[in-house]
């Protein structure tokens, strides 16, 4: 009793649906509503499922129709033999049988392919009308004639996945076959109870028929729907992938990019040199290493503010990007000090590529008037030829000739390139 006082309230608290009669009632009066929006309806009606079903029924009724001419043949072997009396309509009927299903078995591979329910349909009502003939000729086939058309409903529901409505269409042709031959067939084998029994259980297999197709039919429907669910969720998963991907190179690349000026940074160096000392070892390639810093420029941010500063870096980098080679890079060592790789054949062509970035500096015409003589905005450079001799020296080393040689520049007068092979042969 408490128990049963308890359960409503047990029943609200979990969210559990109570039955009622009057809920029934609503469920059932929804029922057709519910039905145009299931499943079974959307999916069941939409042309890529429809497609798909066409497909099947073309394997299977092809399969099938094989079958249909093979049986027919041998049919009417069996029956010629027994009932010689009846052979010409024996073979008349089992003929035209074998020649539909042959024919059909070919238009619905070719021009029929998109069609597949009506040929079908029309090849398996024959062999039900062929069937019915058959037994309505020899009475003494009476019985058996009846016992396959019963069986002709159940065995086309498992072949053919065709459509609900092809199936509803079918059912009530056989039927109308099979009740019209129970009702005329020959007296001597069939009683009228007899006859009435056949007409129910003829009812009750196509009720079968019926329960069996939309069974078959849902379960192809959720098949297909998980199916698409799948490669929905697989499509995605692979665009995110592809996202990641790029969000991670764009990532790698920001975080080798120097943010005011765009020109790549020390880290972005350090890689690019491993690669670079790889090409010189296998190809003997040479480089030329060029570092710059800009003359004077802390007079521009006292003078100008650093935002001014900032926009003399920006305009440099640029610059001195548009003079160098695609395959060539500009690096932000530090400061308003830059470094500069090029691909190179020898020193002479390190000493061009460094003047003309001097010259495209100059070039920008950005006055400094603080900068004397040159009242410009101006770059002391120096720049070192390295080959697969110096593989043996550290990255820090080859900056060290190349920062030794710009000081020199610095203390030259500024706005010149110093070459540091020429210090090691002063040196040397
Ligand atoms: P020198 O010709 O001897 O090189 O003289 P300089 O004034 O250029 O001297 P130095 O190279 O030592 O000056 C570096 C200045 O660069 C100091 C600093 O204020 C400025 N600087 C460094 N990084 C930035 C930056 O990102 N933006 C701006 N606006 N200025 C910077
Ligand atoms: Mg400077
Ligand atoms: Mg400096």
């Amino acid at each position: 009793m408490i128990q049963c006082m308890h359960a409503p309230h047990a029943a609200l608290r979990f969210g559990i649906e109570t039955v009622g009669p009057a809920s029934r009632l609503a469920r059932f009066v929804s029922l057709p509503a519910r039905l145009r929006t299931s499943e079974y309806t959307t999916v069941g009606a939409s042309a890529r499922f429809r497609a798909q079903q066409r497909r099947r029924t073309v394997s299977a009724a092809r399969v099938g129709f094989l079958f249909i001419a093979g049986a027919a043949l041998f049919d009417a072997v069996m029956l010629v033999d027994r009932e010689p009396a009846h052979a010409v309509p024996l073979i008349a009927l089992n003929g035209g049988v074998v020649l539909l299903a042959v024919a059909g078995w070919r238009l619905i591979a070719h021009s029929l392919r998109r069609r597949p329910d009506p040929v079908a349909a029309a090849v398996t009502l024959a062999l039900i009308g062929a069937t019915a003939a058959t037994g309505l000729i020899i009475p003494a086939l009476t019985i058996e004639s009846a016992g396959y058309l019963i069986l002709f409903p159940v065995v086309v529901t498992l072949i053919l996945p065709w459509s609900t409505r092809t199936h509803v269409r079918w059912l009530a042709g056989s039927a109308a076959l099979a009740i019209g031959y129970l009702v005329v067939a020959p007296t001597a084998g069939l009683s009228a109870e007899g006859r009435a029994d056949l007409v129910i259980v003829n009812l009750v297999a196509i009720g079968a028929s019926l329960a069996g197709h939309a069974l078959l039919q849902l379960a192809a429907i959720r098949n297909h729907s998980q199916m698409r669910k799948i490669m929905q969720l697989r499509r995605r998963a692979d665009a995110n992938v592809q996202e990641l991907a790029r969000v991670h190179r764009r990532l790698e690349e920001t975080a080798r990019t120097d943010p005011l000026t765009g020109a790549r940074n020390r880290l972005r160096l350090e890689e690019d040199l491993r690669v670079v000392r790889a090409r010189m070892h296998r190809l003997g390639e040479a480089h030329g290493l060029i570092a710059f810093d800009l003359d004077r420029f802390k007079l521009i941010n006292d003078e100008r503010g650093h935002l001014a500063g900032d926009d003399v870096l920006k305009a440099v980098v640029q610059a001195v990007r548009g003079t160098i080679r695609a395959d060539d890079e500009i690096y932000r060592f530090g400061g308003e000090e830059f470094l500069v790789l090029v691909r190179v054949a020898d020193l002479d062509g390190v000493h061009v590529a460094s003047e003309r970035i001097r010259q495209a500096i100059i070039d920008l015409a950005i006055t400094h008037d603080s900068n004397t003589p040159h009242g410009l905005v101006t770059a002391s450079l120096g720049a070192a030829l390295v080959t697969s001799g110096d593989l043996a020296a550290s990255d820090d080393e080859w900056f060290a000739r190349t920062d030794v040689a710009m000081y020199q520049a610095k203390d030259l007068g500024r706005n010149r390139v110093v070459m540091a092979a020429a210090i090691a042969s002063t040196a040397a």
